[in-house]
C-alpha cells in the first residue's frame, strides 16, 4: 500500500523531469547548432561586426537620402532609402543586426528627414505614427530573416543527421565486412578439414572393406557349415555392408568439398543414355531384391555426358526412391526424348513430399523431417546430383504430393 502511494505520487514528477531533461537536451543541441553554424561563417558576416557596422550603414543611406532630397524639390517617402540599410543587415548579418539597424533608422527618420512642420517626435502619437509604416516593413524583414536562418539550421540540422546515419551506416558496413571475411574463411578452413578428414578417412576404410570381402571369398570357398564360421562370415557382411555406406558417405563429402572448391572435373564422351540407365536399373534391381520397371521410348539415346557422373545421379535418384518408399512399393524409371532433350523419370510410391520443402531438398545438408526419422543419410545426394545435372546444361527437379508419391526429373540437352 504504501509502494503505491509512493508510486502515485512520484509519478507526475519523474514525467516532469523527464520532459525538462529532454527540453534541455533539445536546447542543448540547437544552441550547439548554432554555435557550429556560426563557427562555419565568415569573419566578416558575425553577428558583432553587423552590430558595429549598423551605425556606419545606416549613416551612409541618411546621407543618401539627405542628398536624394537636396536635388530632388520633393521626396514622396523620405528616408525610404535607410530601408536597404535594414535589408543589407538583415541578408549580411542576421536578425540581431537587422533589428538593431531598423532601431537606428527609425531615430534617423525622426531626427533628421521627416518634415519638421508636424513637429514629429517618437515620444508623440502622431510621431510614433508617422514610423509606423516603416517599422512595419523593418520588422517583416527581420521575420523573414528569422525564417531563413530557421530553414538553414534545419537543414544544417538535417544534413548532420544524414552524416551521422552515414557514418553509422559505414560503420556497420565495415563490421559486415570484417564479419563476412571471417565468415568466408572459417568457411574456407571448414572446406578443407573436410576434404582432409574425407581423403584421410577413405584409405583405412577401402582397406578394412577390402579385407573383409577377402576373408568373406576365402570362407565361402571352404563349404563348411561350422557355426562359429558361419558367424564369422555374418559379422563380415556386416562389416562389408556398412564400410560399404561409410564409403559412400565418404564419397559424397569429397564430392561436396570438390563442387565448393570449383573442382569437379567432367571426363565427357559420346554415351548411349539408355543402355546407361537400364544397366544401373538391373544393378539397383539385384542389390535392393526390389520391383523396379525400366521403360524407355526409344532402344538407344546418344548424347554427350560423363558417364560415371551421370550415373551417379541415376542411382541416387533410384536409391533415393527406394529409401523413402514402402519396401513392397514399385519404382519406376522412365526414359523419353522431347525435341532436343533427353527426360528421365524415377517415380516412387512413398510419402511424397510437402511443397514448401521441395524447394529445399536439394540444398546441402538438408532432410525432411520425414527423413530425418525414418532413414539414414546426409543430405547432400540431390545437392550433388543437382550439380552434375547444371554442369551437363540440364536441370533436375521434383514433382510431388504428400500421400502420393514422388517423381524426380532430370532434362539434358541431346
Ligand atoms: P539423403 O537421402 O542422404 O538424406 P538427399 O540429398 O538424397 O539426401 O535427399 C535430400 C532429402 O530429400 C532427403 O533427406 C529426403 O528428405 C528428401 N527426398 C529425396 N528423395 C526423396 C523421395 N524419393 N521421396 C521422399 N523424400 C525424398
Amino acid at each position: 500500500m504504501k509502494h503505491s502511494m509512493k508510486a502515485t505520487i512520484s509519478t507526475p514528477d519523474t514525467a516532469k523531469h523527464r520532459y525538462t531533461r529532454m527540453e534541455r537536451v533539445q536546447l542543448s543541441k540547437s544552441a550547439a547548432l548554432r554555435k557550429d553554424y556560426m563557427e562555419h561563417l565568415p569573419a566578416w558576416r558575425r553577428p558583432t561586426v553587423g552590430y558595429m557596422l549598423s551605425l556606419p550603414l545606416v549613416g551612409l543611406f541618411l546621407l543618401l537620402s539627405m542628398f536624394i532630397e537636396q536635388i530632388l524639390s520633393y521626396v514622396y517617402f523620405p528616408g525610404s532609402l535607410l530601408i536597404i540599410a535594414v535589408l543589407l543587415s538583415a541578408f549580411i548579418w542576421g536578425v540581431g543586426p537587422a533589428l538593431f539597424s531598423l532601431l537606428l533608422c527609425l531615430l534617423a527618420l525622426d531626427y533628421f528627414l521627416l518634415p519638421p512642420v508636424w513637429h514629429i517626435d517618437v515620444v508623440t502619437l502622431k510621431g510614433a505614427l508617422q514610423l509606423v509604416p516603416f517599422a512595419i516593413s523593418g520588422l517583416v524583414i527581420a521575420i523573414i530573416t528569422a525564417q531563413r536562418e530557421r530553414a538553414r539550421l534545419e537543414a544544417l540540422a538535417a544534413e548532420y543527421e544524414a552524416k551521422n546515419i552515414a557514418d553509422a551506416l559505414e560503420e556497420s558496413n565495415q563490421k559486415l565486412e570484417e564479419s563476412n571475411t571471417k565468415l568466408q574463411e572459417a568457411n574456407q578452413l571448414k572446406d578443407r578439414f573436410l576434404s582432409m578428414a574425407s581423403h584421410e578417412l577413405k584409405t583405412p576404410i577401402t582397406t578394412i572393406r577390402g579385407q573383409a570381402q577377402l576373408l568373406l571369398r576365402r570362407l565361402d570357398k571352404q563349404h563348411t557349415a561350422i557355426p562359429e564360421v558361419e558367424n564369422t562370415k555374418k559379422t563380415l557382411a556386416k562389416i562389408n555392408e556398412q564400410t560399404g555406406r561409410l564409403n559412400s558417405l565418404i564419397d559424397e563429402l569429397m564430392d561436396v568439398s570438390r563442387i565448393r572448391a570449383g573442382k569437379m572435373v567432367l571426363h565427357t564422351r559420346n554415351s548411349d543414355f539408355v543402355a546407361l540407365c537400364h544397366e544401373i536399373v538391373e544393378d539397383q534391381r539385384i542389390l535392393s531384391g526390389r520391383t523396379i520397371t525400366f521403360t524407355s521410348e526409344q532402344p538407344a539415346i546418344t548424347t554427350t555426358i560423363d558417364n560415371d557422373r551421370m550415373g551417379q545421379v541415376v542411382i541416387n535418384l533410384i536409391s533415393n526412391a527406394l529409401k523413402y518408399s514402402p519396401p513392397d512399393s514399385p519404382v519406376e524409371v522412365k526414359v523419353d526424348t522431347c525435341g532436343q532433350n533427353i527426360f528421365l523419370h524415377v517415380t516412387d510410391h512413398g510419402k511424397g513430399i510437402a511443397q514448401e520443402q521441395q524447394q529445399h531438398i536439394f540444398e546441402t545438408f538438408y532432410r525432411t523431417p520425414d527423413a530425418e526419422s525414418s532413414a539414414k543419410g546426409l543430405g547432400l545426394g540431390l545437392a550433388i546430383c543437382k550439380e552434375i545435372v547444371e554442369r551437363h546444361n540440364g536441370r533436375i527437379w521434383c514433382e510431388s504430393q504428400p500421400g502420393m508419391g514422388s517423381t524426380f526429373c532430370v532434362e539434358l540437352p541431346k
